[in-house]
């Protein structure tokens, strides 16, 4: 089917969809502008790119730091521009537009708080694998998340030679212990109450819709982490002969066999696609 034809049949199945459920992955940000790597990584990091020859701000968040005060200088720059320098992207704001005139919820793997930003009410988003905006014991020791924006501006403020000052280095209030933002990365990701209330939501708003008119709409989800979004996506469709999957992705476009009639695949431009419906 050609673009037009994929267009039209995607416009006439969320019309006549009574509930709208979002998949958002990482290629929903890199399609909204929030590139990991390119000009907006080499204008915000050269210091940090000068100083540990990073390539992209992906592969620099697994570098295994010397110190807590270098580490915490890198991380409060990463921190910042993904979640407090950067405002709601158009791309966002252009999927709220079209998720309020439905019944809908989202379940994303990214942390960094666009659909917050765009409007989408915390009680209708479940972000799986944390946010950039909290930091939490590095061991996991307690369950508690602590927000971080005050902090993170004082330690760029006395950011120098890339190394953030001792006394700025976050210390968990329980047990003395060294922080860590909050992204699940290893087994002590911490899930707080308002996690585990976020993910009742969700799966509450899954199972009452098992048989209903819906549109499963993925968006820039790979196979990073499949267990998450794809998979589950496919299985709900392939469950329900009145569900539609939209899958939105540049490189993984295709559907399972299983249901590859009630799938709408995409791998344009996201951002002129939601525009266009
Ligand atoms: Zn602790």
């Amino acid at each position: 089917m050609d673009y037009k034809e994929r267009i039209e049949r995607a416009k006439a199945v969320l019309d006549s969809a009574e509930y709208l459920v979002i998949g958002g992955g990482a290629g929903i940000s890199d399609a909204a502008g929030l590139h990991f790597s390119g000009k907006r990584f080499t204008d915000n990091f050269r210091p940090f790119i000068e100083r540990y020859d990073f390539e992209d701000l992906y592969t620099s968040s697994f570098y295994s730091f010397k110190t807590e005060e270098e580490r915490w200088a890198y991380w409060a720059k990463h921190i910042s521009l993904n979640r407090y320098e950067t405002p709601a992207t158009e791309l966002y704001l252009d999927l709220f537009k079209l998720a309020k005139r439905k019944n809908y919820f989202v379940i994303t793997t990214n942390v960094d708080h666009q659909f917050y930003k765009a409007g989408f009410p915390a009680e209708k988003i479940f972000a799986v694998q944390g946010d950039y905006g909290f930091f939490q014991c590095a061991k996991g020791c307690h369950n508690k998340l602590y927000y971080n924006e005050d902090i993170v501006k004082e330690m760029i403020a006395q950011t120098a030679d890339c190394k953030i000052p001792a006394e700025l280095v976050p210390k968990c209030p329980v047990c003395d212990g060294l922080m860590e933002v909050n992204l699940r990365k290893d087994n002590y990701f911490v899930q707080d109450e308002a996690w585990y209330a976020a993910s009742d939501c969700y799966t509450a708003f899954v199972q009452a819709i098992v048989d209903k008119r819906v549109v499963f709409l993925e968006l820039g989800v790979g196979f990073n982490t499949p267990g998450i979004i794809r998979f589950p996506f496919e299985q709900m469709t392939y469950q329900n002969p009145n569900a539609t999957l939209i899958r939105v992705n540049s490189h993984h476009p295709q559907g399972a066999k299983e249901n590859i009639r009630q799938t709408i695949s995409f791998s344009e431009d996201m951002a002129k696609m939601l525009a266009a419906l």
